[in-house]
């Protein structure tokens, strides 16, 4: 058995169940990737059993804080049970679930979604990597699925030393598939999508769009970083009159054309834009174009609080940029999925970019992600998401 040995006062985050341990808490010790290593404080006591990630700055990440407790497939077996047993009952009006959402189930370094009949997974540490066959296993036996799609191809795997693996880890078959989500069908390809396929974490914002839309009889929507449209079909189902979808990414947008016709939506109710957000909101600055609805969804801009101050500066822009183009009395629905940004930072950018564009708003809601992403008490850190929607108030 290997021994971490932690400098003086380095356990404190430990005993408050805190499950990472940083290379420079470490005062002696080592391990193989992914071995299961015994982390104790600077005079012997056990804080600890986790992962050994040899080239990380997380170097452990923890699987049990008991002391008896054997790190065995078993064990890894019953957290996924209880990460996909967790969620069973909560109703969730999706067939597109997250099942395990990394350090918030006790699985640190492991993402699995649901997309119907089929898991994808993510293993982004050596722990998960070195424990992948028992945990797919596991992942099948609890969910009684026979596909899982793996897609470790998630930026954080360089940082463990880990090489870049997609493909079907368990069963197999078409890559292309459709959920139902609020009873829209919205369709998604787990091997060439983003991330595992789809934004999850989206869907209770999605579902509020579209009753602000009905609610406020909003009609002309411009969905910003649409990706495969999710926003723009919650816009028209809401009743909006027209959608202009904007994306980078071409293959995200001829996805979103293709869910607008699955939902039945006039192609004449819909415009996709292959471009730059900032250089759109831009010109249709310029040209006088203005929208009742205005969605921001930009990807995570700053993933830790060192990016912070640069994607502060980065949301400021897009945001006021937004507010301006925005009727009176419009709405904006803004997010940010930036670790590295708070909710009360957040908050505070919309502010000032309120300010800049001479516009106040009335704030309709707060938002966070959806509940199968969810943060413990434990880990604050596992909150990411977060969103305002802001109406324009009318000028007096
Ligand atoms: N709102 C979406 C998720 C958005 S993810 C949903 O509900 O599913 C962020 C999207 O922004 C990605 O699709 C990415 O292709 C796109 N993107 C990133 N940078 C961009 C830019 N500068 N201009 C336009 N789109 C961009």
């Amino acid at each position: 058995m290997k021994i971490i040995r932690l400098k003086p006062g380095k356990e404190k985050s430990l005993l408050r169940r805190h499950p990472w341990v940083f290379d420079g808490a470490i005062a002696k010790g080592g391990g193989d990737p992914g071995e299961t290593v015994r982390v104790e404080s600077h005079d012997g006591a056990f804080l600890a059993w986790g992962a050994f990630s040899p080239q990380s700055r997380i170097r452990v990440r923890v699987w049990s804080f008991e002391q008896t407790q054997r790190i065995d497939a078993p064990f890894l077996a019953s957290l996924v049970k209880r990460a996909v047993e967790l969620r069973a009952n909560w109703n969730l009006p999706s067939d597109g679930v997250r099942l395990v959402h990394g350090e918030s189930d006790g699985l640190p370094g492991l993402v699995v979604d649901r997309y119907g009949d089929t898991l994808v997974a993510q293993f982004t540490s050596c722990g998960t990597e070195r424990w992948k066959a028992v945990l797919a296993d596991a992942l099948l036996e609890a969910t009684g699925l026979q596909r899982l799609y793996e897609r470790s191809d998630a930026s954080a795997r360089g940082l463990e030393g880990l090489p870049e693996v997609t493909g079907w880890l368990r069963g197999g078959g078409e890559t292309a598939l459709t959920i139902q989500e609020h009873g829209w069908r919205l369709g998604l390809d787990v091997a060439q999508g983003h991330k595992t396929g789809y934004y999850l974490d989206q869907r209770d914002s999605r579902r509020d769009c579209a009753d602000w839309v009905r609610r406020l009889g909003l009609r002309e929507v411009l969905n910003c970083f649409s990706y495969t449209g999710g926003f723009s079909v919650a816009a028209l189902a809401g009743g909006a009159e027209h959608v202009t979808s904007i994306d980078s990414s071409g293959p995200a947008l001829a996805q979103a054309a293709a869910n607008l016709a699955l939902n039945g939506f006039d192609a004449a109710r819909a415009t996709f834009l292959d471009a730059d957000v900032n250089a759109s909101l831009r010109r249709f600055l310029e040209e006088g174009r203005r929208f009742d609805a205005i969605v921001l969804d930009p990807p995570k801009l700053a993933p830790t609080a060192a990016h912070a101050e640069r994607a502060a500066r980065a949301y400021k822009d897009i945001n006021r940029l937004a507010l301006k183009i925005l009727e009176p009395g419009g709405v904006l629905f803004t997010y940010s999925c930036s670790g590295g940004i708070s909710a009360d930072l957040f908050h505070k950018i919309v502010a000032s970019a309120g300010i800049d564009a001479r516009v106040d708003g009335a704030i309709l809601q707060r938002l966070g992600g959806a509940p199968d992403h969810p943060m413990t008490l434990a880990f604050p850190e596992g909150e990411y998401l977060k969103g305002l929607v802001v109406m324009r108030t009318p000028v007096a």
